[in-house]
Parts: C-alpha cells; sequence; structure tokens
C-alpha cells in the first residue's frame, strides 16, 4: 500500500509536467473539470483496491497452493519471462471481456468515461473492475508463477500503461506495431466507428494482430475520446454505478430469462429486437462541460487536495483499521468526491452541502477525532483549510447569485 502512496507524487508530477508541455506546444489538453474528475475516480478506486487487492492476491495464493502441481524458482529468468507473457496474454482476454461483456462493460466503462486524453485518464479507474479481473489470472496460479512474480509482473504493466495516455507522443512506426503506444492506445478511447473495441493490449499489442482487433491511428480521422452513451457528469461515484443502474433497469425490463441473461452477459450494443442501441449523434456532440469561474477552479484544487490527503491517510493506516472501519472510510472519501462534484455542475444545494461536508470532515480533523490520533500540525493545516474552504464557499455563492441576478435583469425588463 506504501508502494502506491510513493507513486501518486510520480503520477501527479507527470500530469503537470504534460500541462506545461501542452500549454507551451500550445495544445489544449486537460480541462479543469474532467482532470479533477479524473484525479477523484483514481483516488477513490484506490481506497477500494485497500477493501478487495487482498482478497483477490489471498485467492491467487490459495489456488497456486492447492492446485499447481509445482511452483517456480523465483530465481530463475525464465519464470519471469514466462510470467510476463502470461500475463499480457490474460490482460488482453480480461481486457476484451471488460468490452464484449456487458456486466464487465458496466465495471470498465469508466476508464472510457472522459471526453479528454491525458496522462489523468490514466488515473481514471474503475473502482469495480478488481472485483472480476482477478479470475481471468488464476491460470498463471495453476500453472506455478508464485504470488511475488504475479504481483511484480502486475505492478509494472499497470505503471507501463500510464504513459500510453497521451495525446503529446506522435506515432512511433514499428514499435506501434509491437508495444502499446500512445498512438494505439488513443484509437482504443476513440468513439469513432474505426476505433470501436480495438487494440485491447496491455504492455503489447501483437495480441490483437492475432486475434484481429488491431487498428491503426488514421491521420485523416482523429480520434474523438470517449463513449457512445457519455457519463455527462463530474461525479465519480454516478460515474462508477451509472451502467449497473442501466442494466438493472435494462435486465428488468427485458421479457425472459434467456433474453435477461443475454443481456448481463452479450456485448454492451446486444438489444433483444437487434435494433441498434441509442448513442449519441457525433455530428452535434460537444464535450461535456459546466461552467467554472477562477474561485471555483481554487475551491476544486483545494477540495480535491483533502481527498487527496484522505485517501493517503487511509493508505498508511489501512492495514491497522478493521474492514468495517476501511469500508466506512471508503464511503466517507466516496461521498466527499460526490460533493464536490455537485459544486462543479452548479446544483443549487451542492454549497450548503459542501459547508457541511467541510464542517464534518475538517472540523473532526481538526478535533482529533479522525480514526486515529492526529499530528498536532495537521490538526492546524486542517482548520486553517476549513476556513478558507468556508471563505471561499461564501465568495462563490455570492458570485452565483450576482450572476443570476444579472441574468434575471433582462427578463424582468422584456
Ligand atoms: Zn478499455
Ligand atoms: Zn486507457
Amino acid at each position: 500500500m506504501s508502494l502506491i502512496v510513493y507513486a501518486i507524487p510520480f503520477f501527479l508530477a507527470c500530469i503537470a509536467l504534460e500541462m506545461l508541455i501542452s500549454v507551451l506546444k500550445k495544445r489544449k489538453v486537460y480541462r479543469f473539470h474532467d482532470t479533477v474528475t479524473s484525479l477523484n475516480i483514481g483516488f477513490i478506486s484506490e481506497t477500494i483496491r485497500v477493501l478487495v487487492k487482498l482478497l483477490t492476491v489471498v485467492v491467487y495464493a490459495v489456488v497456486l497452493d492447492k492446485v499447481a502441481a509445482f511452483q517456480w524458482d523465483i530465481k530463475s529468468p525464465w519464470v519471469w519471462v514466462l510470467a510476463f507473457f502470461m500475463y499480457d496474454f490474460f490482460y488482453y482476454w480480461a481486457h476484451r471481456s471488460g468490452h464484449e461483456i456487458n456486466l464487465l462493460w458496466a465495471a470498465h466503462v469508466v476508464h472510457h468515461s472522459s471526453e479528454d486524453y491525458n496522462l489523468g485518464t490514466a488515473l481514471r479507474q474503475s473502482s469495480t473492475n478488481q472485483v472480476f479481473y482477478w479470475i481471468f489470472y488464476l491460470p498463471m496460479a495453476i500453472a506455478g508463477i508464485p504470488v511475488s512474480v504475479f504481483v511484480t509482473i502486475a505492478l509494472i504493466s499497470a505503471l507501463y500503461q500510464f504513459w500510453s495516455h497521451t495525446q503529446l507522443v506522435p506515432k512511433l512506426g514499428w514499435a506501434d506495431r509491437v508495444f502499446v503506444t500512445p498512438s494505439n492506445h488513443r484509437c482504443h478511447h476513440g468513439r469513432n466507428d474505426y476505433c470501436l473495441d480495438k487494440n485491447y493490449g496491455g504492455t503489447l499489442i501483437i495480441w490483437d494482430r492475432l486475434f484481429g482487433t488491431y487498428t491503426e491511428e488514421r491521420d485523416d480521422e482523429p480520434v474523438v475520446y470517449g463513449t457512445l452513451k457519455p457519463l455527462q457528469s463530474w461525479n465519480p461515484v454516478w460515474g462508477n454505478l451509472r451502467n449497473y443502474v442501466a442494466l438493472t433497469r435494462d435486465t428488468l425490463a427485458t421479457a425472459g430469462w434467456r433474453n435477461k441473461l443475454m443481456r448481463v452477459f452479450a456485448p454492451p450494443a446486444w438489444t433483444p429486437e437487434g435494433q441498434p442501441v441509442e448513442t449519441v449523434d457525433m455530428r452535434h456532440y460537444t464535450p461535456f462541460e459546466t461552467p467554472s469561474t477562477r474561485l471555483q477552479r481554487v475551491y476544486g484544487v483545494l477540495g480535491s487536495a483533502t481527498v487527496l490527503a484522505l485517501v493517503v491517510h487511509l493508505l498508511l493506516v489501512a492495514a491497522d483499521l478493521s474492514m468495517g472501519a476501511r469500508i466506512l472510510y471508503t464511503v466517507l472519501i466516496a461521498c466527499n468526491t460526490a460533493c464536490l462534484a455537485w459544486v462543479f455542475e452548479g446544483k443549487s444545494w451542492a454549497l450548503a452541502l459542501e459547508s457541511l461536508r467541510n464542517t464534518l470532515t475538517l472540523g473532526s480533523l481538526t478535533a482529533g477525532v479522525w480514526f486515529s490520533p492526529v499530528a498536532p500540525k495537521i490538526q492546524i493545516v486542517a482548520a486553517l483549510v476549513l476556513l478558507l474552504s468556508w471563505a471561499l464557499l461564501w465568495r462563490i455563492n455570492r458570485e452565483r447569485v450576482a450572476q443570476a441576478n444579472l441574468q434575471a435583469v433582462p427578463a424582468v425588463r422584456a
């Protein structure tokens, strides 16, 4: 868990660097709300990983112990080579299933919900992916790949995939046909016809070329990022739940058990009558956006920093918490991200809810009653952040009232 804590500054530094380079190159690669949403989705995904990941590794270890005929020697270089190719092969099928089985798409869609494409998108990971994906790697346990080798290869694969989420690296020639690179992963995130259900690879793209799902980025048709049913929300919790809600609603509305099962396990585009599902009209669509002022952006950075502080705290103390306390802490962090999103979306009641959220979260940190005793310095910082948050919310409220009055005047005159 502490490894993730160390990786967070590295990811944030890379994102800051990409932002800087994109500004210097005069390319609009980042939007404020989309970036904060990607980060907050990533943060809550990490807190859920604390709950689930250990369980999946334990299952892997049990299968290895009970089913595998033998275990490879961790010192042998061949076990690392074999594990790398096995992991990448099963990653391809897990990822492909994530797109071609509706239930798994409900989890994986979160990663594709951004309508931008940048290193922040790489962190936009589903909170529920890990509930399903571990099953795909059990053949590695049966083949006797030691747990430490499996975990290390999985980590290397995840780190490798981070860099492919950028628009700033152009096509790389032969490398685009061997490895997963920014160019071929850009296609994977596209909703253009030629991009749909293509380039599932993790580290190597050779599996796509072998199994017929490879496509090259076209110069004459730039990739349009996002899904055919856009999320149109900044809410990380809703982003994770929306497709499950839709899947449940569609399954209940479908007649007959066979068709109900098809709804859950067929590709997302499947319908009982075979008619095409309703999707966005690409010709008249502009990416989801909501107005934001400088004050709101400052508040967004402060709110996200609070969420990040809570996530780091949870990752550091998770081992000492009971499962109940971990779940409660995770729910609280998720609530924090949802409240922040409602401010971004301009909900009328969001500012009052934010005041309450800040008072409870930062107030309990200030009072030193946040799960375990906190250092006095943290209490002072929390108190200062609380005061600043109140002041910002008050200013944002005044700004909105002034804006509403301005818009009401012409209507009254008319
Ligand atoms: Zn995908
Ligand atoms: Zn991706």
